[in-house]
């Protein structure tokens, strides 16, 4: 959306952003352009900034609140000032205006520009679409208002000396941490990883910063670091190329201190947003997968780990074992001593079965006190040695409750063991479940193994196919239990 009281301002802007394959609505000021956004829900507000009825600061805070409202992710608001207006563009930045575009408007880095903005607004709707996902599940975390310092590394394609000045007013400018580095360091893994890199270049040695770019955006140590790019007001073709080379921001006209302040700024509070937002997601994934009660893997994870644990064992000619795993007369627990009891004795059976197997081995909650261990490279024997001295652990050590009452809590273990492409996982689950009744029935505190209860019959196929592996390979390469 276009909004510019005057017809020719319009129309070449028209010109140009239909030429690039926009769709342009116009609106000749402020109300109008508020009366519109419902309506025609631009993607980007590109407004003028001396409208009739108010200015395009206003008019951005304005769109600001009203989208606010209404939850969505924000329309990136363009302001486009007159020529040799610094102080008024450096207001309508620090006002909240995610670019300032200054007449005469050079087409193609204005492009680059909204292409840069188009690109980090996507990237943020996506986060914060996940982010309302996890907040409807209740496990969002609110956002600090709290914003440490930033560390800002500034890279000079010319000599440092160059920059002194202007490291000189930005520390005086700001509470971040600045550091002077030469191009030729730029990549080395030096220090703490920065908030922001800004790049300058320096007159007379072309475009030696603007090479940096997609290296910086590529290298280890810099690839989460919002990247400003400064080129020298000569340097035309250079500032439209660096957004799309990876600069998240830009400034054409030489390194004007104030600007470059607000501009660090608005990159670190952005980066750190955007860190929120992820680390709200992998916490969000986690939450997803663990139980919340033991933090234990739950199902969900369990399932698609054992098929992946199964495809390995096979291309590996190694056995696998699943175990599924129930304490006996669980319900007694909670009805003698309280529910709470047995959470406890539920949370103490966790930490024993992951304190007592292996890092490989998966242990995941699979119901309400029924656990599932899925063991990578586990012979027969060797899975029926550990599930009787997971028994024996819990028949020789009573948990101690709340109120110090000491009770003890058997536990009883199918088994089921795969050796060839045929044992699915879930087979094999259904198999040791089997198992794990016939434990019961032999009187709890016992473990079967599968192919006892249902002994398959041999007689039709005297020799194994050659797809199956030995269920008891050569000792040597077990893990010591
Ligand atoms: P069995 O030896 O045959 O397995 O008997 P059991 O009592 O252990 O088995 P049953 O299936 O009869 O009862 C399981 C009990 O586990 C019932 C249920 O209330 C309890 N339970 C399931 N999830 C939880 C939980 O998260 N916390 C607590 N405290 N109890 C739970
Ligand atoms: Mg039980
Ligand atoms: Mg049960």
């Amino acid at each position: 959306m276009v909004v510019d009281p005057v017809p020719t301002n319009r129309i070449i802007l028209r010109v140009k952003l239909s030429a690039a394959y926009y769709d342009v609505v116009q609106a000749t000021s402020a109300q109008a352009a508020l009366a519109m956004l419902r309506k025609t829900n631009p993607d980007m507000i590109i407004a003028a900034h001396d409208l009739p009825d108010m200015s395009g600061r206003a008019l951005c805070a304005a769109i600001r609140n009203r989208t606010a409202a209404r939850g969505g992710p924000a329309v990136p608001v363009v302001i486009i000032h007159g020529e040799n207006d610094p102080h008024e563009r450096m207001a309508s930045l620090a006002a909240g205006a995610d670019d300032v575009l200054e007449r005469p408007i050079d087409d193609i880095v204005m492009l680059a520009r909204l292409r840069s903005l188009l690109r980090a607004r996507d990237a943020e709707a996506e986060l914060q679409l996940r982010d309302d996902t996890r907040r409807a599940l209740g496990l969002a975390e609110q956002a600090s208002e709290f914003t440490l310092p930033g560390h800002v590394r500034i890279i000079s394609a010319g000599r440092p000396s160059e920059l002194r000045a202007m490291l000189h007013g930005l520390r005086n400018r700001s509470d971040n941490r600045f550091e002077l580095v030469e191009a030729e360091n730029a990549l080395r893994d030096t220090g703490p990883t920065p908030d922001v890199v800004v790049v300058s270049e320096a007159a007379g040695i072309g475009s030696a910063g603007l090479v940096l770019l997609p290296q910086l955006r590529a290298n280890h140590a810099t690839r989460h670091s919002a990247l400003i790019y400064i080129a020298r007001p000569d340097q035309r073709r250079e500032a439209a190329a660096a957004l799309d080379m990876g600069a998240n921001d830009l400034m054409t006209g030489g390194p004007d201190i104030d600007e470059l302040n607000i501009r660090i700024q608005k990159q670190i509070s952005r980066k750190r947003t955007n860190e929120r937002l992820r680390a709200n997601m992998r916490d969000g994934l986690r939450a997803a997968v663990t139980d919340p009660l033991t933090g234990l893997y739950n199902r969900r994870y369990a399932l698609p780990h054992t098929a992946r644990l199964a495809e390995r064992a096979m291309a590996s000619k190694r056995p696998y074992a699943i175990l599924v795993a129930d304490l006996d007369h669980f319900k007694q627990i909670n009805d003698d001593h309280g529910h709470a009891a047995g959470d406890l004795v539920l949370v103490t059976l966790a930490e024993r079965l992951t304190q007592n197997l292996r890092a490989a081995d998966l242990v995941a909650r699979w119901g309400g006190e029924e656990f599932l261990i899925a063991m990578p490279d586990t012979s027969r024997a060797a899975a029926q040695r550990t599930a009787e001295r997971l028994c024996a652990l819990m028949e020789h050590h009573p948990v101690t409750l709340a109120d110090g009452t000491k009770v003890t809590v058997t536990l009883s273990i199918g088994i089921a063991i795969g050796t060839t492409p045929r044992d699915t996982p879930t087979d094999l689950i259904r198999s040791a479940d089997r198992a794990l009744y016939a434990a019961k029935d032999k009187g709890r505190n016992a473990v079967v193994m599968a192919d006892t209860v249902f002994p398959l019959p041999q007689p039709d196929a005297p020799t194994p196919p050659a797809d199956t592996i030995n269920p008891e390979p050569t000792p040597a390469k077990q893990m010591p239990r």
